[in-house]
């Protein structure tokens, strides 16, 4: 008779428990079969690994001469300045191609799931433009030693914080692994210098970069206003290209201030030329007209297209995410040609609203955050010397953003003087924190925060628009948040025209045709205003155009009219002002007479 495996019980040996050969057998088939029913119910364990950062190729100083550094996300003009100032701090470098939807597609196929809109794009246009080196006859290898991609960086919270895994991820499923991502964080200010690094990241680059960027917002946000009321069609756009070519070889030449002569060696005596350097490049930037007298000829090219501003349009300001407000691509579903396309003028959002808030954001941070290191270490409150010290940190912290603060909007406010005056100017943050609140907590960080709402808020009372137009991602968590809040902000504000449009790679006719129904209702509004307008101010639109074909210089772009409160549209603001004029020239003759 063959004894069954159960009819064994355990023996003690020794205080020990003995487990015969075949407990073991039945042990380990159990084992085997809670395997198998954990993995058919997904349910298996798998072995945790700590996460270590991949080890980067370096991008070396030795590299710079024969490695072009790409970058990309923004708009071409930005990208344009960007190039030239990256030129003139002696880096070869190139400016991807607007992702489009096949960068779209590529980003889904080699990355991970679950990703937002934007990182599909901007990912899988990394993708596309190093697979397009290949086609040209790029080896993988040159590919890898010979390039280095460009990027902002961030902890998150929200899905940006993923962004640089993704790019390595898609590139390394790509078949481009080691290919070089090189991250400058968003939040991390002028001290990211590494010693003999490729990509020096110190103060010229950091100036050269805002230069770059703010130059670019102002001239994008001038060409939005003078193309829709262009009298030529195409005229701003052939002006625009060429006065990008010449802002570009501006910045290209502009070579970084340094100390030279015989106050650096004398300075150089006295330990002090570090410090000498650093204010002089300060000084430069705040007192020097380069880029200043670049804009003032941009403005006579600018001025010099004729305009119809008694065309009624209505006004459209675009928020939303940062990218996909941004990009003028298949991200967006080439929104802003859209919309002119439909007959509306689009205000565009600066990238300067952006830095401003993290500036207030990174304020912000350092109020909550008062003497919480006081507590961290248990100090006592009668410890007098440590309180007033931890004190006396924050108030210099405090003092060094508030610096950045006006500094930025000064520096950025100059430009806009310089391009004839007619750009917007930033958005007070403080105002916006104020206004977006109550919805939506501005301690709530990731994508655009508070503002979103904030934005919706404030152009719409403040009478700049007709109507908003968020652009939210498919996949954004930030902005899904704000849809929510959004329906609390419309029905408190009930004449807002606000329409949220998903963005994703596909559905352009539906966004379009959503967006259609909503500018309908902008377009009714602009007419009526106009109509008001018209009657209040007693005079026709033919007397107005009479006019305005009299005074040549009312159909420049750069000339002011004014805005008037509970008038939005361009066309509406221009007839009030034209009507003064005409009732003081009018006034004038008959005075004469
Ligand atoms: S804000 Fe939204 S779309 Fe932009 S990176 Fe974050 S999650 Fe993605």
């Amino acid at each position: 008779m063959s004894t069954s495996p159960f009819n064994e019980v355990p023996t003690i040996s020794g205080g020990l428990i003995q487990i015969s050969p075949k407990d073991e057998l039945i042990r380990q088939r159990l084992e085997d079969e809670r395997r198998r029913l954990e993995k058919e119910a997904g349910l298996e364990k798998r072995q945790t690994q700590q996460y270590l950062k991949p080890v980067e190729n370096p991008f070396t100083k030795s590299q710079r001469d024969r490695t072009t550094i790409l970058f990309g996300g923004l708009t071409w003009k930005h990208e344009k300045l960007i190039h030239g100032a990256l030129e003139s701090l002696g880096y070869k470098c190139e400016a991807m191609p607007v992702p489009n939807k096949k960068a779209f597609q590529l980003g889904k196929e080699y990355g991970n799931n679950g990703q937002c809109n934007p990182t599909y794009f901007t990912v899988g246009n990394l993708v596309e433009y190093v697979q397009s080196l290949e086609e040209k006859g790029m080896s993988k290898q040159e590919i890898i030693d010979r390039y280095v991609f460009f990027t902002a960086g961030a902890c998150g919270p929200c899905r940006f914080g993923m962004y640089e895994a993704e790019y390595r991820l898609a590139l390394r499923n790509s078949g481009f692994d080691g290919f070089r991502v090189l991250l400058f964080q968003q939040s991390g200010g002028l001290n990211q210098a590494e010693a003999e690094a490729g990509l020096e990241m110190n103060l010229d680059f950091f100036l050269g970069i805002l230069n770059a960027m703010n130059i670019g917002d102002i001239i994008n946000d001038v060409a939005y206003q003078i193309r829709p009321y262009e009298v030529n069609p195409g005229e701003t756009d052939r002006v625009l290209g060429e006065c990008m070519d010449m802002l570009h070889e501006v910045l290209r030449q502009k070579q970084p201030w340094t100390l030279e002569g015989k106050l650096a060696s004398l300075l150089g005596k006295t330990g002090f030329a570090g410090t000498a350097e650093y204010v002089g490049k300060f000084l430069n930037q705040l007192y020097g007209d380069d880029y200043t007298a670049a804009l003032n000829v941009v403005r006579d090219r600018f001025n010099a297209i004729p305009v119809d501003r008694t065309r009624v349009k209505p006004l459209v300001k675009v928020t939303g995410e940062f990218w996909a407000q941004t990009t003028e691509g298949d991200g967006n579903f080439n929104m802003f040609k859209f919309l002119e396309k439909e007959g509306a003028q689009v205000l565009v959002e600066p990238i300067g609203t952006w830095i401003m808030y993290m500036i207030h954001q990174a304020k912000q941070q350092t109020k909550d955050e008062r003497g919480l290191d006081l507590i961290q270490q248990g100090v006592s409150k009668w410890n007098l010397a440590k309180v007033f010290g931890s004190r006396l940190t924050t108030q210099q912290k405090l003092a060094k953003l508030s610096a950045a603060e006006v500094i930025f909007k000064r520096e950025y406010h100059r430009l806009i003087t310089a391009l004839g005056g007619i750009a917007h100017h930033l958005t007070d943050q403080y105002e916006l924190q104020r206004l977006g609140h109550p919805f939506y907590n501005s301690r709530a960080g990731g994508g655009e925060g508070h503002l979103e709402v904030a934005k919706n808020i404030y152009y719409s009372n403040k009478d700049l628009c007709h109507m908003v137009l968020s652009l939210k991602p498919f996949g954004c968590m930030p902005s899904t948040q704000s849809d929510g809040a959004q329906s609390a902000v419309v029905s408190t504000y009930k004449d807002m025209i606000f329409i949220p449009v998903e963005t994703s790679g596909e559905g352009d006719v539906n966004a379009h045709s959503r967006v259609q129904m909503a500018l309908g209702e902008a377009k009714v509004r602009a007419k009526n205003e106009m109509k008001r307008v018209l009657d209040e101010a007693g005079v026709t639109l033919d007397d107005l155009k009479e006019f305005v074909a009299d005074h040549p210089e009312m159909q420049q772009p750069m000339y002011k009219y004014g805005h008037r409160k509970g008038v939005v549209g361009v066309a509406a603001n221009f007839a009030l002002h034209a009507a003064e004029r005409m009732k003081a020239e009018r006034r004038e003759t008959v005075a004469v007479a």
